[in-house]
């Protein structure tokens, strides 16, 4: 997998169960975060040929891993998670390293990617199909899921190995192979991902693993007609992008997107629970978490006390070493990340809010990418830090006159991902649930992650189109019904 070249590692890619490096020979350098300038190894920078040569494989390995009982698809899955399960600590180092989350919140993303994987293997037999009355007397008729083909998956460095297992192994248990291109950002994590299932014995072809530049591998794996539904996680734009040209083939998409996450905080709350969730889900993996809160709406009566207990909160956290267990936070995944952060932050200065803390670290803190939890306060909905995804450790905080305000303010942006609701009145609470026009909205409890098991993930709006019907469950979003008589 592994060649050494003087100190730093060589990574290669994954192709019909063999490891080579790209047609040209070329790579790229994974930097650490927590140190600029430093190495972490090189990863092949892949060329439009490896792609091509990835879906020749799949496509081949598709004839007869499609016909493999679904018990032995789902004896290969579990192999993997096995793994998966038994190499966490190992694993969680290397999110640590390469994306900058800190050691803990790293586990915490190998343990969920382990309890989806576990459901969706449990799923899985969801899909045998039924008999059902042909309409005709003596006719009996019968429907039954077919998989797709080749299946790409393209996904964000934020969760580098939650996000891909959440689409590479419904994709694999219904008989789909796969070839996965893993974030220029951390493409460590990928590679890692690709010789656990090298160990996990699925056959040659059946899982193919390609590093390099979105706009060049990406492209290719969208355009190619073999390829038979791209499931995507990133940015809004790239989500965009990959919509229009997958349109040219009509090949089936999952996009699941940007966010700007509000969460609400009335004054009968418990204020110390709601504070604790605006922390907490808005500074977890340094704010680089798509259904991170990005915006506080605090009823005006509460708003300089909730102000003010943010800002301490702020201040406590340790900012430093990712894999060291008393971190709070590490840096920002890399020097773009830095740089859009940064920015984010000098426009709202700018535009008139008022920073209460934060910024990019300073001092010892220069050594990386690191920018210390932000809180602004005074921002309107005109400025860019209430409209853009900023995707990295800031809050804006924006005064509300009454509920009504709160959620009007709260629904004014083109996303719709998440959302929290603080306060002890049921008919707020039950208001929310009807008008918070978010698919995953957390009620008393702060923003987390997608719900194992539910379906709706992923967005409305410019958040993304995993929610629609039909692309809501990873297990259906890669099968083709057929109905017969
Ligand atoms: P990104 O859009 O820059 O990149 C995502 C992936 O797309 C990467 O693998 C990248 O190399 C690839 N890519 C880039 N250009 C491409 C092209 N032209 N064709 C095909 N692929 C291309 O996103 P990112 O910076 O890696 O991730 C952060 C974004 O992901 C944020 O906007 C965040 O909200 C979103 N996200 C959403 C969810 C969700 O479930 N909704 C989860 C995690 C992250």
């Amino acid at each position: 997998m592994a060649s050494a070249s003087s100190k730093i590692d060589t990574y290669q890619n994954f192709i019909g169960n063999q490891w080579v490096s790209s047609s040209d020979g070329s790579t790229f350098a994974d930097e650490d975060p927590s140190l600029r300038g430093s190495t972490l190894a090189l990863f092949p920078s892949s060329t439009v040929q490896d792609i091509a040569k990835a879906i020749d494989v799949a496509d081949a390995a598709f004839k007869s891993w499609k016909r493999t009982a679904v018990e032995e698809r789902q004896r290969h899955a579990t192999r993997f998670l096995d793994l998966l399960e038994g190499a966490t600590d190992a694993l969680a180092s290397i999110v640590a390293r390469e994306n900058g989350k800190t050691v803990r919140e790293a586990r915490a993303e190998i343990h969920s990617a382990l309890s989806e994987g576990r459901h969706h293997v449990a799923q899985v037999s969801r899909f045998y199909g039924q008999s059902l009355p042909a309409g005709t007397q003596g006719c009996i008729g019968w429907e039954q899921f077919h998989p797709l083909g080749v299946v790409a998956i393209i996904s964000p460095w934020n969760f580098p190995m939650n996000v891909m297992c959440r689409k590479a192994l419904p994709a694999l248990l219904t008989g789909n192979t796969i070839v996965f291109k893993p974030a220029t950002f951390t493409p460590w994590s990928g590679v890692t991902m690709a010789k656990l299932f090298e160990s996990a014995g699925f056959p040659e072809g059946v899982f193919n693993c390609v590093a390099g530049l979105g706009s060049t591998i990406g492209n290719a794996l969208v355009d190619d007609p073999r390829v038979k539904a791209i499931s995507f996680t990133g940015s809004t734009y790239v989500g965009k992008k990959i919509h229009e040209r997958a349109a040219k083939n009509l090949t089936r998409t999952q996009l699941e997107l940007g966010g700007k996450n509000a969460l609400i905080i009335m004054p009968d709350a418990d204020l110390t629970a709601a504070v604790n969730a605006a922390i907490t889900a808005g500074f977890a993996c340094a704010g680089q978490w798509c259904t991170s809160t990005s915006r506080v709406l605090v009823h005006r009566d509460v708003h300089r006390e909730v102000c003010d207990r943010l800002a301490a909160r702020c201040e406590q956290m340790r900012v430093g070493d990712p894999e060291d267990e008393k971190t709070d936070m590490g840096p920002v995944a890399g020097t773009d990340q830095f740089t859009s952060i940064s920015k984010a932050i000098e426009t709202g200065l700018s535009e008139g809010a008022r920073m209460l803390t934060g910024g990019p670290g300073k001092g010892d803190l220069e050594r990386g990418y690191f920018i210390r939890p932000t809180v602004f306060d005074n921002v309107v909905p005109d400025h860019t830090i209430f409209r853009e995804e900023i995707f990295g450790p800031v809050l804006a905080v924006i005064p509300a006159k009454d509920f009504d305000d709160a959620l009007r303010i709260a629904n004014g942006t083109e996303f719709g991902l998440t959302g929290a609701v603080y306060s002890k009145n049921p008919q707020k609470i039950a208001r929310a649930a009807e008008e918070f026009h978010v698919d995953n909205l957390y009620l008393n409890r702060k923003c987390t992650g997608a719900m194992v098991g539910a379906h709706p993930f992923g967005g409305f709006n410019m958040s993304g189109t995993a929610s629609q019907a039909g692309r809501q469950d990873y297990l259906l979003m890669f099968l083709q019904g057929q109905a017969t008589a």
